[in-house]
């Protein structure tokens, strides 16, 4: 920590301190501070200080003295972030928000459970089903990240293509400014028109407009049953189309996970079940709701597939579900033997584009010599793009980058966008102009100014800043 930096340290934290915060929630040793400056996407730097807030009141003090000295703001929930959202810079103070991870209320009647932003997802979910109910949204970190994070990124899951993402759930909010004043947005009513739907501008803000210090989140019924199946078919093409023919035959899954060929390569030896050698693209389908109701589509399901299909496997049980998933589930680490790096992207299309953008990732994969590994949610058309690499070798890395630059423009070409679910942040800001016309900025530029006239909240992400370059 730089000498003229300190004077104003110990000033703030006697400030702090004064106003109710424990020394135990001011962060200041250097070891410390360095376990939060970093996210998923490995890049790290070091925050000024840490604060560990308790309370929105404790929230709103932070920002006030934070803003009679002009510091910046970096909102942080359980920094489990794919682009680098939580990652501060040396002037600023991180605001943790993982102690404040109270569910307050969980509401019946009328479906809705009020939470501090720093509740685990997964435990929200778990609490909420001793009630019979049900939060849907279910990013893959479910156990580890926070609501607050899942809101500020807008984040999805494989069972997006019923049930939506985190957006779908987020009834109304309350959050701190960078001024330190509260506002509060949206309500439990199930129809709101007055003003501004503020609510729906935070969800996906990426800590960049407010602090979420309070979450009304709609609940649901939970499903009475789930059924999963996994198929397997001769190409991607194939594979599409039996995922239209679902949905035209009112089957209704709540999710639809793929894997390519590359990714069934990287696990077959692993399965507990034995895939066809012809196998190209692997489907894992899950239907839930009513018992009969699933019985229904699961037997439509059948009858549709097990003569066009290659293979078709259908869970008894539990256990037999979850030696389906164990397909997915152990992609991530079985691809990390392909090469010792990689990029991750999660661009997503509109759903019938799956086919063609997999083909053309397949000849730019050829093109550059490096694989290409996809999979995802092909429910929904969010598809994770891993390009392996060696990334000491500076010819591979260059590679890699380019690769990045076309994966990005084939996506845009066939209607797609730049993120499905991890979010801008600062590893994709140098891309947001190749899919934003200069006005659509310029209008977002205008939201981020009416907010942060300063910018002094979460300051470097999303929007590129002169100079800056991509990240991978
Ligand atoms: C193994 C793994 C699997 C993943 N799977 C998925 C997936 O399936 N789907 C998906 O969508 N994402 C996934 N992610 C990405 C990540 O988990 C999500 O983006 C998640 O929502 C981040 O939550 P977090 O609490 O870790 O937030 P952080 O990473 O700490 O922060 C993320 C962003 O939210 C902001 N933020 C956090 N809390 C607040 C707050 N209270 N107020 C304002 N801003 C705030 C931060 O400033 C930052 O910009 C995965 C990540 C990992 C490591």
């Amino acid at each position: 920590m730089t000498q003229p930096v300190k004077p104003l340290l110990n000033q703030l934290t006697a400030e702090l301190k004064a106003a109710g915060f424990a020394s135990g929630q001011i962060i200041m040793a250097d070891e410390s501070r360095a376990c939060y400056g970093y996210d998923a996407t490995r890049q790290s730097a070091d925050p000024m200080l840490v604060l560990l807030p308790e309370s929105g009141q404790q929230v709103e003090t932070a920002i006030k003295l934070a803003a009679k000295r002009k510091l910046k703001i970096f909102p942080r929930g359980a920094a489990s972030g794919m682009s680098g959202g939580s990652i501060p810079s040396s002037d600023g103070i991180i605001i943790s928000l993982t102690r404040m991870n109270r569910i307050l209320e969980i509401d019946q009647e009328n479906m809705i459970a009020t939470v501090e932003p720093g509740v685990v997802t997964g435990e929200l979910q778990e609490e909420v089903s001793r009630y019979g109910l049900f939060y849907p949204p279910d990013p893959a970190s479910l156990s580890f990240s926070t609501l607050g994070g899942n809101v500020a990124e807008n984040a999805g899951g494989p069972r997006a293509v019923k049930y939506g993402v985190t957006a779908d759930y987020v009834m109304g909010l309350e959050a701190v400014l960078i001024n330190g004043e509260t506002i509060k947005c949206g309500n439990k009513c199930v129809k709101s028109v007055s003003g501004y739907d503020l609510t729906s501008l935070l969800v996906g803000s990426e800590g960049t407009l407010a602090v979420i210090t309070k979450i009304l989140l709609k609940l649901v019924p939970a499903p009475e049953s789930v059924k999963t199946s996994l198929l397997a078919f001769p190409s991607m093409s194939a594979a599409a189309l039996a995922i239209t023919a679902m949905f035209k035959n009112q089957i209704s899954p709540s999710t639809i996970e793929f894997l390519d060929h590359h990714s069934i390569n990287a696990v077959r030896e692993t399965l507990p079940f034995s895939l066809p050698a012809a196998a190209d693209t692997v489907l894992l389908v899950e239907i839930d709701g009513s018992s009969t109701s699933v019985m229904a589509q699961s037997q439509k399901l059948k009858k549709l597939f097990e003569n066009k299909a290659l293979l078709l496997i259908e869970a008894r049980d539990e256990g037999e579900r979850a030696q389906l998933w164990t397909a997915r589930r152990r992609l991530s680490p079985a691809i990390a033997n392909l090469a010792p790096h990689k990029i991750n992207e999660d661009i997503a299309v509109p759903r019938a584009a799956i086919p063609a953008v997999i083909a053309r990732l397949e000849q730019l994969s050829a093109r550059i010599a490096l694989p290409i590994v996809c999979f995802g949610h092909a429910g929904d058309g969010n598809i994770h793009v891993n390009v392996m690499l060696d990334k000491n070798d500076p010819e591979q890395a260059q590679r890699g980058v380019k690769a990045v630059d076309e994966i990005f423009a084939i996506t845009l070409e066939l209607g797609g966008t730049l993120s499905g679910e991890h979010g801008i942040g600062n590893t994709k800001s140098a891309y947001l102009d190749k899919e934003w016309s200069a006005a659509t900025i310029a209008a977002m530029r205008a939201i981020k100014q009416a907010f942060d006239p300063e910018n002094r909240l979460n300051p470097g992400k999303i929007f590129p800043t002169p100079g800056s370059q991509p990240c991978h």
